[in-house]
């Protein structure tokens, strides 16, 4: 069984992060999506909010969690040790390469990333969080973007 854990913030998850699990789940037998959680930080759309939202994205294969602390502690947990990350360009590479070698490091763990989707490549999620906290409609880089709100 091929198991791949998805980290990140996911404030909130868009279109591009929902095309790397699909584009994924024709690589895994099942995805974990795990949204990390700063106790010191607060994020803009509540963890509670984001878990419902990601879960009515995916009917099977895919599950949710939160987690505080380091990826490589969660992927002991789920006993995968494979880390999925997905790119948009150069910049996202740079930033990934340096996060996917400490964790090869620390604990061994691979990186598997995944190109996003052309379409999608433009979006960002602080960039999202900009335009509703402004009033703004965001429904056009989030999908079911009611569940957020
Ligand atoms: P983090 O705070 O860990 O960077 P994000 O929620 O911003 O968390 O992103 C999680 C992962 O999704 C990262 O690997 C990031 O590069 C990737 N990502 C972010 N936006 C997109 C997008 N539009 N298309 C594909 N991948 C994306």
């Amino acid at each position: 069984m091929k198991v791949g854990i998805f980290p990140g913030s996911f404030d909130p998850f868009t279109k591009g992060h929902e095309s790397i699990v699909r584009t994924a789940l024709d690589f895994f037998d099942e995805i974990i999506i795990a949204i990390g959680v700063n106790s010191k930080k607060t994020a803009y759309f509540s963890t509670d909010k984001r878990i419902a939202h990601i879960k009515s994205l995916f009917k099977e294969r895919v599950s949710v969690v939160d987690y505080e602390g380091l990826t490589v502690d969660l992927c002991r947990k789920y006993s995968s040790p494979i880390i999925l990350r997905g790119l948009r360009d150069s910049k996202d590479f740079e930033y990934e390469k340096s996060i996917a070698f400490m964790n090869r490091d620390l604990a061994n763990f691979e990186t598997i990333f995944l190109l996003t989707d052309i379409h999608f490549s433009h979006i960002n999620s602080s960039i999202v969080r900009e335009i509703h906290a402004n009033g703004g409609d965001i429904s056009s880089f989030v999908t079911n973007a009611n569940i957020l709100v």
